[in-house]
Parts: C-alpha cells; sequence; structure tokens
C-alpha cells in the first residue's frame, strides 16, 4: 500500500516537473514536420526611416541601416536584427558580408549557446552589430522552443522593469518644445545636449514639462571644468544622471568629474563589450549597456553582474532599431537600474510588434523568446 502511493507520488511529481520544458520540445517535435535539424541562418538588409531627423552633438541623420535576420531550426525561426548607425563604423556590406562567414550548419544543437555564440565571435574582431543578430536570434530560437519567454527563463519577474526615457535630440526651442509635447505619458526623458545650447535645451523642455530628466551629452564638452559647473545646473534641473560628458578617451579627465560630480556619470562611446567594464570603476559612476556594443543578450546578461558586483549603475540602451532588438534588450530590463529602451518608437516602418511602453513603463508580454510576432 505504501509502497504503490510512493510510486504513485513518484510518478506524478516526475510527470509534472517534466512539463515545465521537456514535453514543449518532444511536442513541438511531434506537430512539426522536420524542416532541418542543423541550424540555418538567413538575412536580409533594411533601412529604417526616422520619424524626426535625429541630431546629437557629433551628427545628424534621417535613416538607419539594419540588417534583419532569422535562424531556423526543425521548422522554428528565431528572429534577431543588427543596427548600424553610423559612428559604429558597421554597415549593410560589413554586416552582410560577416554573415555570409557564419556557417551554423555545423551546429545540430541550438542549446549549446555558449559553443555557438564562442565561434560567432571568433569568426571575426569586430562586427559587434552583426554578432548581437545571430545572438538575439539564437536566444528567440531558444525561447520559442522551449515555449517560454527569455525574462522567465532567466527567473526575472516582469513587474520590475523600469519606466523608459524618450530621447529629445538637439534643435531649436520651438522644435524641442514640440517634441516634449509629444513625448507626454513618458515618467522621464532623455535630452541630448552637447551643441552648445545646452541652458536652451533644458529651459525649453521645462516650458512644457517637470518630469525628471537624464542628459546625454554625446562626447560634446571638451572642458572638465566646464561641465562641472554645467552639471550642477542640469542638478538643479531635475536631471538624474549625465551620459558620456567627455571625449571618450580622455580617462583622467573623466575620472575627476565622476569625483567631483552631484550626478552618477555614465559611459557610453567610452565602452563597448565586457572586457571593459571593469577598467572603468572609478571613472563612471555607471555603464550604458547596448546590445550593438555587447555583442547580444548572453554578453549584455555578464555585464549587468560584473557591473553590479563592481558597485556601478546599470542603464540598458539602444540604437534606433525596430521592435526586434528593443524587445529583446527588454527581456534584461528587470536587472537594471534606468533604461533608454525607445529605439523603436523613433521610427516609422517597423516590421514586428513586440514590448510595450504602457504609462511610461516598459511591459514585457508572454511571447516565448524576445516578444515579438511579425506585423
Ligand atoms: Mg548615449
Amino acid at each position: 500500500m505504501n509502497l504503490s502511493r510512493r510510486n504513485f507520488i513518484k510518478t506524478v511529481s516526475a510527470v509534472t516537473a517534466g512539463t515545465t520544458i521537456l514535453p514543449n520540445i518532444a511536442i513541438a517535435s511531434i506537430m512539426k514536420p522536420i524542416k532541418s535539424k542543423k541550424l540555418k541562418l538567413t538575412f536580409r538588409t533594411y533601412e529604417l526611416q526616422l520619424k524626426h531627423t535625429f541630431t546629437v552633438a557629433e551628427y545628424s541623420r534621417d535613416t538607419t541601416p539594419v540588417v534583419l535576420t532569422e535562424l531556423e531550426y526543425d521548422g522554428i525561426i528565431g528572429y534577431g536584427e543588427a543596427s548600424m548607425p553610423p559612428y559604429l563604423g558597421e554597415s549593410h556590406k560589413s554586416v552582410t558580408s560577416f554573415l555570409s562567414k557564419v556557417n551554423l550548419s555545423q551546429f545540430n544543437d541550438p542549446f549549446r549557446i555558449d559553443d555557438i555564440l564562442t565561434y560567432v565571435d571568433s569568426v571575426d574582431k569586430k562586427n559587434r552589430a552583426a554578432k548581437a543578430s545571430v545572438d538575439i536570434a539564437l536566444h528567440d530560437l531558444i525561447g520559442k522552443i522551449v515555449n517560454q519567454p527569455l525574462y522567465k527563463l532567466w527567473g526575472l519577474n516582469p513587474d520590475k522593469t523600469p519606466v523608459t526615457s524618450f530621447t529629445i535630440g538637439i534643435d531649436k526651442p520651438d522644435v524641442v518644445r514640440t517634441k516634449t509635447k509629444e513625448a507626454k505619458g513618458f515618467k522621464v526623458l532623455k535630452v541630448k545636449l552637447g551643441r552648445g545650447n545646452d541652458k536652451e535645451m533644458i529651459n525649453a523642455v521645462r516650458d512644457i514639462t517637470n518630469v525628471p530628466l537624464y542628459v546625454d551629452v554625446n562626447q560634446g564638452w571638451k572642458n572638465k571644468e566646464n561641465a562641472l559647473d554645467m552639471i550642477h545646473w542640469l542638478k538643479e534641473k531635475g536631471v538624474i544622471f549625465i551620459e558620456q560628458p567627455l571625449p571618450k578617451e580622455n580617462i583622467d579627465d573623466m575620472a575627476w568629474l565622476t569625483q567631483n560630480s552631484p550626478l552618477p556619470t555614465m559611459a557610453d562611446e567610452a565602452f563597448q563589450r565586457l572586457s571593459d567594464v571593469a577598467k572603468f570603476k572609478g571613472v563612471y559612476s555607471g555603464i550604458n549597456i547596448k546590445l550593438m556594443k555587447s555583442t547580444g543578450l548572453r554578453e549584455a546578461h555578464k555585464m549587468i553582474t560584473v557591473a553590479k558586483a563592481l558597485e556601478m549603475k546599470v542603464m540598458m540602451g539602444c540604437m534606433t532599431e525596430t521592435s526586434c532588438a528593443v524587445s529583446a534588450a527588454a527581456q534584461l530590463s528587470p536587472l537594471v537600474d534606468w533604461a533608454d529602451l525607445d529605439g523603436n518608437l523613433l521610427i516609422s516602418n517597423d516590421v514586428y510588434e513586440g514590448v510595450k511602453v504602457i504609462d511610461g513603463k516598459i511591459t514585457l508580454n508572454n511571447l516565448p523568446g524576445i516578444g515579438i510576432r511579425k506585423l
């Protein structure tokens, strides 16, 4: 009696435990016709149209080139994206040329994420956005195979996603006021500075709203003492942190500024990958992680862990991207202090529907993988 009851419990437990992941794979294998038991990567170029001309300290532009990837395994398709704003040095040509060299057909198990992405990283030294486009597609694929959103696989609480800022580019005061009005509903704005009209920009925003502000200088300030004066003024105006105030090469000036600044300083252009994080401890208060710099989600996740261990602040940012890369980054967002994930909201020709901004907050959905579907 006891024995059979124990066996019964054991059987029920095994079935219950098993239903979490394995049967989904088994069911997927039974239901779907077997297409290819190897990983198959395809890609196409695409041009994002920006709703407004985007002006930062260094340049203006109306479009952003991207490459959209698809990674297929056994009839299931994961989506990925590379976005190439000009200052990163990648282009349609460099990304497609890199992806043509990537041979994923040598892998027949998509769950070997480390093996696969270590191989992709070894194909060439640079090409960070191109690598991200494979990383994102692979993570999306894995999530779809086990039929779970990535944030769940990582054990994250979707209620802990941050609010996201909406970016106001450098412009004349009346345009800034119009853009600020359009950003109604966002709980925080990110204002681009560094072209000599900083106070005019902030005052124009403050004509319209009192929400907290992030400031991104994009290396536009050249003198550390002037930078410190401006940061004191910005603090009085309700600014939360200052991103990349000085040129990325000015490490000593930057360390001095961070030491004296009444607001946290965040590294963006200065750093790219995991190996850069530790060396900026003491130089900046924190880091702005973007998937197009970090080569994707695998390394971004590690960067967050390292930065937190070093007691540095963490921000999750993006380029102008479709909802693909933005939704991928959003899966990690419950872990970060601040988020600037508005890249998909700045374009007029998105090709996916993904995570949403609701009442200013990044809102994850229950779709598997990175949480997107094709429009
Ligand atoms: Mg920035």
